[in-house]
């Protein structure tokens, strides 16, 4: 017997069908004598409709006021898997992130889990029941797709012995298989690779959750949640994508393991600012202390006495980084204005190969001249390369270095 933590996303319980699809496949578990908890998302599109009545109400919408309106949608489908299980004959029981006390601090829609009070999870489960938690927690949602981190830090709570995190996808791909269709499923990647990946904008897992995952060990495997819900237990044991801890030898051989992309990115320049030593620190310092984390950093070779400083941030925070700029930046440095681009998108390869082989980036500069692609941008770390580029050549640059990786084959190492 062991303890299982399941998590299904919105398209796999956008209707009533795929909910009592995912009974079926849950009974399947229980019925082979393993506990399970089950973590599930708001129906697809339902969290979208809220926050858009939300908007309608308030254009930039109160944080707390729009968990508290966007954790409805998780309360729906809780109750619905509920009577789904029972009426398939098992006992059931849902909670409330509040319910089963998921501590988060008070940063709203960026928490983090604090603490996870799991005696009354483990009473239910000892009583035979199955028992089914919203991804919200506290009266916190963890985020738009909390729900990966909220099932990955209740197997780490209660010490589970495997997450399964199902979706409408059967693993985690070399990159997202929407938009490289021959993207080949990968059956087991390093955690490193995945925490990065996810950071980098791979929506298949929330990047806590893979921190959540690193920092507690729990086996997490990604797998699908739309094959027929009654197929053998011990094919769906294997199947789907298996994130590793321990350095695997087979995969030291890739050098390029997968590509992330993120359309999330706005870059900002500052042009002409005097090029004086704690410039950087004059502009970024205020950008930092408003908590707004900045990405890639460019400064230009001085001519005059003056460079233009350019950096990254998330586009969601833009609107915000301007402000502060305006308010603190501005007043000093003179009135050249800011210029801002927010059609950019950041492309990413990563893999541990990285580790011990040069030249990625030189193949990713090589390959893009020959699409004719523009990097805007360069950043490198450890076990990845990124670049920004217009966001309209995007997928075009995304699949033309999956190919040139040799991603779409079994061995896809780099030649030359
Ligand atoms: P859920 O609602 O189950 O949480 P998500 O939409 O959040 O599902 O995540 C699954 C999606 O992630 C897939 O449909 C796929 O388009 C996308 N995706 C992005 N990158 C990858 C990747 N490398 N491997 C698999 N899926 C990916
Ligand atoms: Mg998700």
């Amino acid at each position: 017997m062991a303890l299982i933590v399941q998590k299904y996303g919105g398209t796999s319980v956008g209707t009533t069908d795929r909910i009592k699809n995912v009974a079926r496949r849950v009974a399947k578990w229980h019925n082979a004598g393993h506990q399970v908890v089950v973590v599930v998302s708001a129906m697809s599109g339902e969290t979208n409709r809220l926050i858009a009545l939300a908007k309608e109400i308030q254009k930039n919408p109160d944080p707390r006021e729009l968990d508290v309106i966007a954790s409805t949608g998780e309360q729906v489908t809780i109750g619905l898997l509920a009577m789904a299980l029972q009426n398939i004959g098992l006992k059931a029981k849902s909670y409330t992130g509040p319910q089963v006390r998921v501590l988060t601090d008070d940063a709203f829609t960026k928490a983090r889990i604090k603490e996870i009070d799991g005696d009354r999870i483990k009473k239910d489960l000892d009583e035979g029941k199955v028992v089914i938690v919203a991804e919200n927690g506290n009266i916190t949602t963890l985020g738009r797709g909390g729900s990966d981190t909220s099932a990955v830090a209740l197997a780490a709570a209660l010490k589970a012995d495997e997450c399964l995190i199902f979706t409408d996808v059967d693993g985690i791909y070399t990159t997202d298989p929407r938009v490289v269709s021959n993207a080949r499923k990968l059956s087991v990647v390093a955690f490193e690779e995945i925490l990065e990946m996810a950071s980098l904008g791979s929506k298949v897992l929330q990047i806590r959750s893979v921190e959540f995952a690193g920092k507690y060990h729990i086996p997490t495997r990604v797998l699908s949640s739309l094959t027929d819900p009654d197929i053998p237990l011990d094919e769906e044991q294997n199947s789907g994508t298996l994130i590793t801890f321990e350095d695997d030898p087979k995969m030291e051989k890739v050098v390029v393991s997968g590509i992330a992309f993120s359309r999330n990115e706005a870059k900002i320049t500052l042009p002409h600012v005097p090029d004086t030593p704690g410039i950087a620190y004059k502009i970024l310092g205020h950008v930092a202390e408003a908590n707004i984390e900045v990405d890639m950093i460019v400064q230009n070779a001085a001519k005059n006495g003056l460079t233009d400083f350019s950096f990254t941030v998330s586009r969601n925070d833009l609107d915000k980084t301007l402000q502060v700029l305006k308010d603190n930046v501005l007043p000093y440095l003179g009135e050249e204005g800011i210029l801002t681009d927010a059609s950019i998108a950041k492309i990413s390869c990563v893999g541990i190969g990285m580790r011990s082989h040069a030249g990625v980036a030189a193949k990713m500069f090589r390959v893009l001249a020959e699409e004719n692609i523009n990097i805007k941008m360069i950043s490198t770390s450890e076990i990845r390369t990124s670049i920004i580029v217009d966001e309209k050549y995007m997928e075009l640059a995304v699949r033309a270095l999956h190919k040139a990786f040799g991603l779409d084959k079994e061995t896809g190492a780099m030649e030359g």
